[in-house]
């Protein structure tokens, strides 16, 4: 199979990477999911009108007159907490004390905060008048009956989450989460609470990309590990995808003697749509189609399997949750030192950015090997340099892909 570059691997991917069906959670379940319908208000927020201020509700036309040398003195006529119902309406040259939240009582059209008075208990002086509607908040100046509150699309963030709330919704409709399986490849992987004999090393990438997974927002099912042996990698593949619709293998992929895993999904029967990108890391990047499940052969080299995940598999995840925006933010950043690279391949370099002066600077965060872990510990950012360029100078612009940052919508 030919070659291809980072963009057409990323359009081959998206294009098959469909939603998945609706379902009703509880609110606090859909925080990171995607709403799937629309929500239209059938009430006023807030639902009536009430004071923005602790303080004293008055008509305004009592207090116009009103300044520090020139008090207006009022009534006391009696209280209202936040909780209450407004009783009785204000009679002319009174007050009704009123705290934050409380309904403004019928013909009160101000309120004075309570700075703004002497505090009085049974009479208050009033030291400044105020515009009708000062302090008030109006019944449904938040959200109107009848308004489109939020479309089918919005992710729901915190914010999204209160608002539902404030409507009474306790149940909403999102987009599933795929359920997402990975495999591990390899004689020498060990479970990570083992003793580590000669030849082994420890099954990192199992919990790498699980946390990457559960970043985003995918439905975990788990991990398993295969030796590398053809009839058992097979197995250990049908396996995973009848429990997931998503598919993550590592390791397994090159090619190596070992290397097991394209065959075993050709004879699986699986669509094979492309292998081998013009990157690094992570150039043996496969993808495959079983049916409407996606599986992914990542390269095993722990470097080269986050960074594909993050490039390729979690657009994929977040377009078939639904979402719109599936890239991180990407910016122009200042490259603080030469950098040096082979052509012919469109490099992943591990940087970490900072904003200095209104502009972004990236350094990369060391050695850039696949294999060097550490490296992504240290970047918060992904410098992208195409395949055509050989060296990008120190202060030469380079594209960051933000992988801390939430995508922007
Ligand atoms: P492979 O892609 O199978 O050729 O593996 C490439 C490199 O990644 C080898 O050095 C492996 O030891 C390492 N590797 C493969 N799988 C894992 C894993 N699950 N955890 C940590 N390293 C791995
Ligand atoms: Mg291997």
């Amino acid at each position: 199979m030919a070659m291809i570059e980072p963009k057409e691997a990323q359009r081959l991917i998206l294009a098959n990477a469909n939603l998945l069906s609706r379902v009703q959670v509880d609110l606090i379940e859909s925080l990171g999911l995607t709403l799937a319908e629309e929500i239209i208000s059938n009430e006023d927020i807030p639902p009536f009108d009430n004071s923005a201020m602790d303080g004293y509700a008055v008509k305004s036309s009592d207090v116009a007159s009103a300044s520090k040398e020139n008090p207006v003195k009022l009534r006391v006529q009696s209280g209202l907490a936040a909780g209450q119902a407004a009783q009785d309406g204000i009679e002319s040259a009174s007050a009704i004390r009123i705290m934050t939240g409380a309904p403004i009582p019928n013909g009160a059209d101000a309120v004075i905060k309570q700075e703004d008075t002497d505090l009085g208990a049974s009479e208050v002086l009033i030291f400044s008048s105020a515009k009708a509607g000062e302090n008030i908040r109006r019944a449904g100046e938040d959200i109107a009956t009848g308004e489109k509150v939020l479309g089918a699309g919005h992710p729901l963030r915190a914010a999204e989450i209160g608002i539902l709330a404030s409507l009474g919704r306790s149940k909403v409709k999102v987009f599933a989460r795929p359920k997402v399986a990975i495999l591990c490849t390899g004689d020498e992987i060990v479970p990570i609470d083992e003793p580590l004999k000669a030849g082994k090393i420890r099954n990192s990438n199992a919990y790498s990309l699980s946390a990457q997974v559960v970043a985003a927002g995918a439905d975990l099912r788990g991990f398993s590990t295969v030796k590398d042996d053809l009839e058992a990698t097979k197995a250990a593949i049908s396996e995973g995808l009848s429990r997931a619709d998503v598919l993550i293998i590592t390791g397994g992929v090159s090619v190596g003697e070992y290397d097991f895993v394209k065959e075993a999904m050709e004879s699986l029967g699986a669509q094979a749509i492309f292998w081998k990108v013009a990157q690094r890391p992570g150039m043996p990047l496969a993808f495959w189609l079983m049916g409407e499940k996606l599986v992914f052969g990542l390269p095993g080299n722990p470097v080269s399997t986050m960074v594909c995940f993050e490039e390729y598999v979690r657009p994929a995840l977040l377009k078939m949750m639904g979402r719109e925006s599936l890239f991180r933010p990407k910016v122009k950043a200042i490259l603080e030192e030469d950098f040096k690279k082979r052509l012919n391949r469109h490099f992943f370099v591990r940087v970490i950015v900072k904003e200095e002066d209104g502009r972004y600077l990236a350094r990369p965060t060391g050695p850039q090997g696949s294999g060097i872990l550490k490296s992504m510990t240290l970047a918060n950012g992904l410098a992208t340099i195409p395949a055509d360029v050989n060296l990008v100078k120190a202060g030469q612009e380079v594209i960051v892909h933000l992988t801390e940052l939430p995508e922007d919508h």
